[in-house]
């Protein structure tokens, strides 16, 4: 709690019960959630909290670089407080996503630098596949 006091004043951000709630819930999990989700997730400790709110909220957050938006090409965003590239990988079947982790992409944008007359900068790295859960309950089906 402490430490997300601090974040916010290193980022000058006014600690608010809304953004503390929303932070918290992001740092608390990895399964990249929809604003629907944390809505729905937080609701029962804020029932008064719009969805607009947390919205907001997660708009404020990403633009001062404390959250990660992830676009994996639905309708909606996903949001993740690990804030460092890393590539994720989405189910196709139930739409969950996950980090990929031990797998480096780190030299990624200095070979494309070399293939383009670009400095890259940064990159998004999404793959598409059938997650555990649901390769196992197709071979049961
Ligand atoms: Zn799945
Ligand atoms: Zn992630």
């Amino acid at each position: 709690m402490e430490s997300i006091a601090k974040v916010f004043r290193e980022k000058k951000l006014k600690l608010t019960p809304q953004r503390i709630a929303v932070y918290k819930y992001l740092l608390s999990t990895t399964s990249h959630p929809s604003a629907e989700v944390i809505y729905k997730a937080i609701q029962e400790d804020y029932p008064t909290m719009s969805f607009a709110t947390v919205y907001k909220t997660l708009k404020t957050l990403t633009s001062v670089n404390l959250v990660q938006e992830l676009n994996v090409g639905e309708g909606n965003f996903r949001y993740d407080a690990n804030v460092d590239a890393h590539p994720h990988i989405q189910c196709i079947e139930c739409g969950r996503v996950d980090d990929i982790h031990n797998v480096s992409f780190e030299n990624l944008n200095s070979v494309v630098s070399e293939f383009s007359d670009y400095t890259v900068l940064s990159n998004q790295i999404y793959f598409y596949g059938v997650c555990g859960e649901c390769k196992s309950k197709n071979i049961s089906r």
